[in-house]
């Protein structure tokens, strides 16, 4: 691909990028426009990846499944590992795979506590220090995009863990900025506002709370998942090499309200 002058800094061709939960949703949208930008796809989650690795392909990229579920203990290395043996290197990580619990926090069970914080957190960080141990073997440096939330920077309602998990993993990045920086990793966040995927089934069902929160979001619309393709395409990018520690909203303006 011979991007137009101006553009080249965006362009994403040779590079690798490892996206968890690729094969529906907002990881979905992040591959695909990734691949659009010129870079292979690795794609890593839990569920078939036949959707997705076919939509990369057809754009010419190079697209292959990584099968790991985050609540095991090996999958973060593992994920790294099955990406470079597949696609020979790694130069991307998306860390988007997320699950959220909603109940009462006088309610809160422990395994609702707990797998949030493996899924969210844990493995996101495992996943952050697998593929910069990469870039480090490999020289020249790597992206992690770590995918927060709104609720990285508002309490929610009935989402304690998910609110956590979401506000550390906006530290988490800030704290792994300032270590790898230096090595030429740039580890920076997306926040995405509210979204039409599974994650918000239950929100969406509920036609009152549907109403509410599309009254409150100044673009007057949900967002979907080719909305996260400009920042992520940005922050994967030569275009964003002096970017550290961002959380970049992208939600239609709720955060701004
Ligand atoms: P989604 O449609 O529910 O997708 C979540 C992805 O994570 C799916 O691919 C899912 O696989 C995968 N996953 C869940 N548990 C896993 C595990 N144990 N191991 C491996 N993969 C696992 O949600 P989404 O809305 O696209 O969310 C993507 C990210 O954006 C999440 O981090 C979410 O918190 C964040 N976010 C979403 C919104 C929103 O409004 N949608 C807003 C803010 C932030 P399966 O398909 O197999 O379940």
């Amino acid at each position: 691909m011979n991007a137009p002058p101006g553009l080249q800094a965006f362009d994403l061709t040779g590079k690798v990028a490892l996206v968890t939960g690729a094969n529906t949703g907002l990881g979905q949208g992040m591959a695909l426009a990734l691949a659009d930008a010129g870079a292979d796809i690795a794609a890593a989650g839990r569920s078939a990846m036949d959707e997705t690795v076919a939509a990369v392909r057809s754009r010419g990229r190079r697209g292959t499944p990584v099968e790991v579920d985050l609540l095991d203990e090996d999958a973060p290395e593992r994920a790294v590992s099955t990406a470079v043996e597949a696609l020979g290197r790694l130069d991307i990580l998306i860390n988007n795979v997320g699950i959220i619990r909603r109940t009462e926090a006088l309610d809160f069970s422990v395994a609702d506590w707990d797998e949030v914080v493996q899924v969210d957190l844990r493995a996101a960080f495992f996943l952050a220090q697998a593929a910069a141990r990469r870039f480090v073997a490999q020289g020249g440096g790597g992206k992690i995009v770590n995918i927060a939330s709104v609720l990285s920077f508002q309490g929610g309602i009935r989402v304690a863990s998910y609110t956590a998990a979401k506000s550390g993993l906006v530290g988490l990045t800030r704290a792994l900025a300032n270590e790898w920086a230096g090595q030429g990793i740039n580890v920076n966040a997306i926040a995405p506002g509210y979204c039409v995927t599974n994650n918000t089934a239950a929100l969406r069902a509920d036609a009152g709370r549907a109403r509410e929160i599309l009254d409150r979001i100044p673009a007057g619309r949900w967002g979907e998942p080719d909305d996260l393709g400009g920042a992520v395409v940005f922050l994967c990018s030569r275009a964003s090499d002096y970017v550290h520690g961002a959380a970049l909203a992208v939600d239609g303006g709720w955060l701004a309200r």
